[in-house]
């Protein structure tokens, strides 16, 4: 399953071209991009199986009705056609023009109504006027349309002829899996949503992300085992929940990917836990990749973060985003484009996240075998290995470190965060002393499944 000349994730991120994997996340956006999505059907089960085209994914298909916790899985959606037909006979609104036009989880209508009758079903942004709002109303049987309110104000009185061809059935919730086995069971839970219909940023960068740190690490030896879930927000993780409940036992850290493509900076939000190792991961990255950035406490509101945190689970899962959700104005909206989504912010997203996954795969407790007073490096041959290395002063400070904090009860990324060095300057000192036998695992680390 894993390649014979596998390197350790730390190594392939160093020889990595991000700038390409931007282009790739934005070339594999724009094909996703005119699929209607919805939290059923077929533009659901579309994007994976085109997400399922770089490696196969675990489908499963929940049948409607079927209870999970409080919920219940709901119809499935299928949308044929939908428009607006003015007084005059030609079309004001058009589904085949954008998906985002037609509100999603509409019931069927085929009627004629005068414009005071259809207006309460009428949708726009009076503060963006040439923005096309995104609308859904999945829980309670409804219809209607979304369109720029410049549209809406020109639309003349009279009588206009709706129609929705579509269809709430009794079908399925879809949702896939890539499971990629390492070292221990232990796993890294990474989650992005794939429900939304035409939104760049919001679902499809985070679907982009998944992708790429998924190929990033197939071809890695894995400490950790990785499960990559792809499914619809709130009833898909919930619906997961319920399905898996026995195997979130073994869920060590995780991540719920969206928003990781807007110009904005990135945004962190810790798990409920607050102090568990993803979050200490990603302050640390960070706080090291120099600009600004947030790293803010969990909420009970926001991304799916708010099922795998829920009490009752309350997982070690955080939220990366760039600009977080309602806070930009082209958050459900039209502007959510594939201009919004920059292929630079991307491969940083991507970058992020695969050094924090980087800290955690590279993490250990170790032993100093040599702890009474410092041992002599030079006669080891450690500072010939370091000749002609960029950082020298850094990976000296970081043997050091090293050296007096492994006692067998601080892990690395603590000495990381202590000694104020990337954690990667840490590792790599580790690798050193480990190489000339100053420094052991410790047995207890050793013995974690
Ligand atoms: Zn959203």
């Amino acid at each position: 399953m894993i390649p014979e000349k596998a390197m350790r994730i730390d190594g392939v991120v160093d020889g990595f071209d991000f700038a390409e994997a931007g282009a790739r996340m934005h070339a594999l956006a724009t094909r996703l991009f005119p699929i209607c999505r919805s939290i059923t059907g077929p533009g659901l089960r579309e994007t994976l199986r085109i997400l399922g085209e770089a490696a196969p994914l675990e489908l499963t298909e929940v049948p409607s009705g079927t209870a999970v916790f409080d919920w219940v899985v709901p119809k499935e959606w299928i949308i044929r056609e939908a428009w607006i037909k003015g007084p005059d006979g030609s079309k004001v609104v058009d589904f085949s023009e954008s998906n985002l036009h037609v509100m999603g989880y509409s019931t069927p209508v085929k009627a004629r109504m005068p414009l005071s009758e259809l207006r309460p079903n009428l949708h726009s942004l009076p503060d963006q006027p040439d923005r096309i709002p995104y609308r859904s109303s999945y829980y309670k049987e409804n219809w209607g349309f979304c369109l720029s309110d410049a549209r809406l104000r020109s639309l003349p009185e009279g009588e206009y002829e709706v129609r929705i061809d579509s269809e709430l059935k009794d079908g399925s919730l879809t949702y896939g899996e890539w499971l990629l086995p390492g070292a221990r069971e232990e796993e890294v839970l990474i989650f992005a949503h794939a429900c939304h219909p035409s939104l760049a940023n919001d679902n499809l960068s985070g679907l982009g992300v998944a992708s790429e740190l998924a190929a990033m690490l197939r071809r890695c030896e894995r400490i950790y085992t990785y499960r990559f879930v792809f499914a619809p927000t709130v009833i898909g993780p919930i619906t997961w929940l319920a399905r898996n409940e026995a195997k979130t036992g073994r869920i060590r850290h995780g991540l719920v990917l969206a928003l990781l493509g807007d110009a904005g900076h990135p945004t962190y939000k810790r798990s409920r836990r607050g102090n568990a190792p993803i979050d200490r991961a990603m302050a640390h990255v960070l706080a090291r990749r120099g600009g600004p950035h947030v790293v803010k406490d969990f909420s009970p509101y926001g991304y799916d973060e708010r099922q795998f945190c829920s009490p009752g689970f309350d997982l070690p899962v955080g939220c990366l985003m760039r600009s977080a959700n309602g806070t930009f104005p082209e958050y459900h909206n039209s502007g959510d484009n594939l201009e919004f989504l920059k292929p630079a912010s991307l491969a940083d997203s991507l970058r992020i996240c695969a050094q924090a996954l980087s800290v955690l795969e590279g993490d250990g407790i170790y032993v100093n075998q040599n702890p009474k007073c410092e041992p002599r490096l030079g006669k080891r041959g450690i500072y010939d290995g370091l000749k002609g290395k960029p950082n020298l002063g850094d990976t000296e400070l970081a043997l050091l470190w090293v050296l007096n904090y492994s006692d067998g009860k601080h892990g690395l990324s603590e000495i990381a965060e202590r000694a104020g060095i990337a954690f990667g300057d840490i590792r790599k000192a580790a690798d050193l002393l480990e190489g000339c036998g100053l420094l052991k695992r410790s047995e207890i680390d050793n013995r974690r499944e």
